[in-house]
């Protein structure tokens, strides 16, 4: 059998220096791929047109060029944000969303098709896993939301791992793909403007830790008890609040930086007074960030709420005269169901009809 082609669009710049001296070639070539993949956005080793013919032909021998095919592309009324839905080799489907706020153009993007997690509020949780994406894949979306924002005149400032998947459960394809993004040149996402977004795997989140990546962390907080939080996130049985903390208290030790915690507003669930307070009481101690996120009703079930606006307003008013620092999260895109959480592609339900 055929070895399959590898992925030239997944290879870091030490793998392409080794490839290409393999094959006999001078080292600058790495940079010469480098800039047709990412800033150029090639599709085909064939349009390397400064590449020789030889040396095109000996690559596509070995090498192939993932790209996802985009399908369909929503904008929203107000233009804040822009869903991608992509299709992969095998027609599974994830989307992408771009994100405009101010001077900042975020991209957000899937990890993998489905999640495993059950998170019984999110869309994706509701899927399962159905698979993880591979590094080229992460970084395609990346590149393929670039190029369109390069189309209307814009440049893509910031990246969160808040799509569809836990990222932290895809470890090493998303690791790679993260360096990949890095890379000055080409996606050129410096510093600190790639956030990971995590459900609270706490062996991920230490793994990370230990990288040398230069990458923000969030964690989905999300309820100020273990029980609630147990029956929103079914991984709290394994990792609860107070390890969550640790870990984030272990984060800002290790990288200098602080970790967001993400919590979502639910009506009845996790936005009363003493959520408010034990929310406080909780991250005292631990140098984070707080993003509140009022919940993003999903179309079908109604099984989930977003407070009212009065409820909402007490519950800052209270968090804010404990003295907690937070920052509220209005969800773009809602029109388009691209806001958070409610990323979930019917594909199993769309192949049945057919
Ligand atoms: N698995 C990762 C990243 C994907 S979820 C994680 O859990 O962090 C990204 C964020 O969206 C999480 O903070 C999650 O709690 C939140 N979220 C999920 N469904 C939501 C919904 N319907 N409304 C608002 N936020 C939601």
């Amino acid at each position: 059998m055929d070895t399959p082609l590898q992925d030239l669009k997944a290879m870091l710049p030490a793998e392409l220096d080794e490839l290409v001296s393999e094959l006999g070639q001078p080292a600058y070539r790495t940079q010469q791929i480098l800039d047709w993949l990412y800033v150029k956005g090639v599709r085909e080793i064939a349009q390397m047109s400064n590449l020789s013919k030889s040396l095109r032909s000996l690559l596509s021998e070995r090498m192939r060029i993932t790209s996802l095919l985009e399908v369909d592309r929503q904008e929203s009324a107000t233009g804040e944000a822009v869903k991608f839905l992509f299709e992969l080799p095998t027609g599974q489907r994830v989307e992408s969303v771009l994100i405009v706020d101010g001077d900042r153009r975020t991209v957000c993007l899937s990890s993998q098709v489905g999640c495993p997690l059950d998170c019984k509020f999110c869309a994706t949780g509701r899927m399962g896993l159905i698979a993880n994406l591979q590094a080229g894949q992460i970084v395609d979306q990346l590149l393929q939301v670039s190029l369109y924002a390069r189309e209307r005149g814009e440049r893509v400032t910031n990246v969160v791992m808040m799509g569809m998947g836990e990222p932290l459960l895809n470890y090493d394809q998303v690791v790679r793909a993260l360096k990949l993004m890095r890379l000055q040149e080409g996606l050129g996402l410096g510093g600190r403007k790639i956030t990971v977004s995590t459900a609270g795997y706490v062996p991920g989140i230490r793994k990370l830790v230990a990288e040398d990546l230069n990458v923000g962390l969030a964690i989905s907080l999300n309820a100020t008890t273990d029980e609630i939080r147990e029956k929103l996130m079914p991984i709290n049985r394994k990792y609860k609040i107070a390890d969550l903390l640790e870990a984030a208290r272990d984060f800002f030790d290790r990288r200098g930086y602080r970790v967001t915690f993400e919590y979502v507003l639910m009506a009845g669930l996790t936005d009363s007074d003493e959520d408010a307070l034990r929310l406080a009481k909780l991250t005292r101690d631990t140098p984070c960030k707080i993003n509140l996120i009022p919940y993003n009703e999903l179309e079908e079930d109604g099984l989930y709420r977003r407070p009212s606006r009065r409820r909402l307003d007490q519950f800052y008013r209270l968090l804010r005269d404990s003295g907690t620092e937070f920052t509220v999260r209005e969800s773009r895109g809602r029109d388009i169901d691209a806001a958070c959480g409610q990323l979930y592609h019917q594909q199993e339900k769309v192949r049945a009809a057919l």
